[in-house]
């Protein structure tokens, strides 16, 4: 199961790699739906699963965190 990071944005800022992160979340890949059951936007930015646990990563959904790591070795 391949996995990516995809960011949730606070309520107003347009979705886009330039915008601010609220937080990260890892969906299965392309997806838009988080581990954790939140929908993102389409356009959102993401970036790869390798990234989670590092600075880049940060902040990242605690609940998409415990799921990933049932799922990942
Ligand atoms: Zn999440």
């Amino acid at each position: 199961m391949e996995h990516e990071m995809r960011a949730e944005y606070e309520d107003g800022v347009t979705p886009g790699p330039e915008s601010p992160v609220k937080i990260w979340h890892m969906v299965r890949f392309e997806g838009i739906k988080a581990m954790c059951g939140r929908i993102l936007g389409e356009s959102a930015a993401t970036q790869p699963a390798d990234l989670w646990g590092t600075p880049e990563g940060e902040p990242f959904c605690h609940s998409c965190g415990a799921m990933y790591l049932r799922e990942v070795p």
